[in-house]
């Protein structure tokens, strides 16, 4: 069944990298990122969308936004609308990020709007959800992914769980360097399938594709990835550099294959 799962690799820039230095670093991974076999989404500041966009054009690799806003115009400002990101290219946004979570104070039913808004405006949502190590510890990892999926997916319909694409980012994993291992991967990635399964029926919960992130750079991709359940990366820090996230994106390639039948 995981053979039907192209693996995703995204690149989450965050608050880095002028223009000239986000068109540098696509142009350092266009030779080594441009595959068939897997599919290279890159997420940089909003400032540099379009730039990066124009490079990515005629690209394998897809452009991406970190966040976006429910309302598709109006007085609301500092925030991008989702019509603006399809028209500087973005197929895919970043929703519910931790830190927009944590740092910005996003809540469950923003994440939900956001959501909605991308499937609306057709973007691919990529949901973040995962839990704090305070919850980890209190034996609450699963209650909190079930909160925060049944939450940002309320009132979703069946033709939309094909487009979805969730990433399991433990908190205390995000930029801290301390990845989870590939068996608590596994088992978040497992339940988050069967919470969908139970969603949206076994053949569309099948199709949909969850990230990991969390501290994934060249040396851990192998292992995190050959688990049956995860079938990509959500990648801050290693994705700023060419060498780092290509061998992330090719270590997923790798690992897909081997579950190929
Ligand atoms: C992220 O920002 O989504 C992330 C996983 O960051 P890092 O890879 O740096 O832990």
């Amino acid at each position: 069944m995981d053979s039907l799962r192209k693996p995703i690799v995204t690149g989450n820039w965050k608050m880095h990298l002028t223009i000239g230095e986000a068109e540098a670093l696509v142009q350092a991974l266009k030779p080594q990122c441009e595959i068939d076999a897997g599919e290279v989404v890159l997420c940089p500041p909003f400032t540099a969308l379009a730039p990066v966009g124009r490079l990515l054009r005629g690209s394998r690799m897809s452009l991406g936004a970190q966040d976006l806003f429910w309302e598709p115009r109006g007085a609301f400002t500092g925030e991008v609308a989702p019509p603006m990101l399809v028209d500087v290219g973005c197929r895919y946004v970043l929703v519910g990020h931790s830190e927009r979570r944590t740092v910005f104070g996003e809540t469950d039913e923003m994440v939900h709007r956001k959501l909605l808004a991308a499937l609306t405006h057709g973007l691919t949502p990529i949901l973040c959800i995962g839990e704090t190590l305070a919850e980890r510890e209190a034996d609450q990892t699963v209650a909190v992914l079930a909160r925060q999926l049944s939450a940002a997916l309320n009132g979703c319909e069946s033709r939309d769980y094909p487009r979805l694409i969730v990433a399991y980012e433990p908190i205390w994993a995000i930029g801290t360097g301390r990845n989870a291992t590939p068996e608590q991967a596994q088992e978040a990635h497992r339940f988050i399938r069967e919470w969908l399964t139970k969603r949206c029926g076994a053949q569309a919960a099948e199709s949909i594709r969850i990230q990991y992130g969390g501290s994934v750079n060249g040396a851990n991709a192998a292992e995190l990835l050959r688990q049956a359940d995860v079938d990509g990366a959500l990648v801050g820090g290693a994705s700023l550099k060419a060498e780092a996230f290509s061998a992330i994106v090719k270590a997923a390639v790798a690992a897909k294959a081997v579950h190929s039948p």
